[in-house]
């Protein structure tokens, strides 16, 4: 949860909306890998710029920090400072991010969104188990998808 008291935390935190490669991102790019999957990440060409792109799975995983992103979850809490701002601003993601897999699944893709409280915090899914249902989904999944730390 990003504190947003302090001007300097808060520049930290507008630098963390741009960067690519979090570290929820990178795990789950690894443990992929390891596992013998390939994918393009960050595809700028596709809506949303899907973290992974498995292009042979005709698959897309977005890995979702849940302030960021809005979830609905115990890791999503409104800062306590320029509270209108931040609603607006997180409900606006939220509905482009909705939009953006629209278009994806209309243009034949099918999307995984994998939610950080699914592998951080204390409700976090074992490694084994998550990765059963991520690469059972790649490979078998006709609809889209979300994983979060309710899904067991
Ligand atoms: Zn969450």
């Amino acid at each position: 949860m990003p504190d947003v008291h302090s001007p300097e935390q808060r520049k930290k935190n507008m630098s963390a909306i741009s960067s690519k490669d979090t570290k929820p991102e990178i795990f789950i790019r690894n443990e992929l890998h390891k596992r013998g999957y390939r994918y393009r990440k960050n595809a700028k060409d596709l809506p949303g710029k899907p973290d992974i792109v498995l292009p042979k799975y005709k698959a897309v995983i977005f890995v979702n920090g849940c302030f960021w992103h809005k979830h609905e979850c115990h890791l999503f809490r409104l800062p306590s400072t320029r509270t209108e701002w931040w609603a607006k601003k997180l409900e606006a993601t939220r509905l482009r991010d909705k939009s953006n897999i629209e278009v994806l699944n209309l243009d034949g893709w099918k999307v995984l969104v994998i939610w950080e409280c699914a592998i951080k915090g204390k409700y976090k899914r074992g490694t084994a188990d998550l990765f059963d249902s991520i690469t059972y989904w790649i490979s078998e999944g006709q609809d889209n998808l979300e994983i979060t730390h309710t899904l067991y």
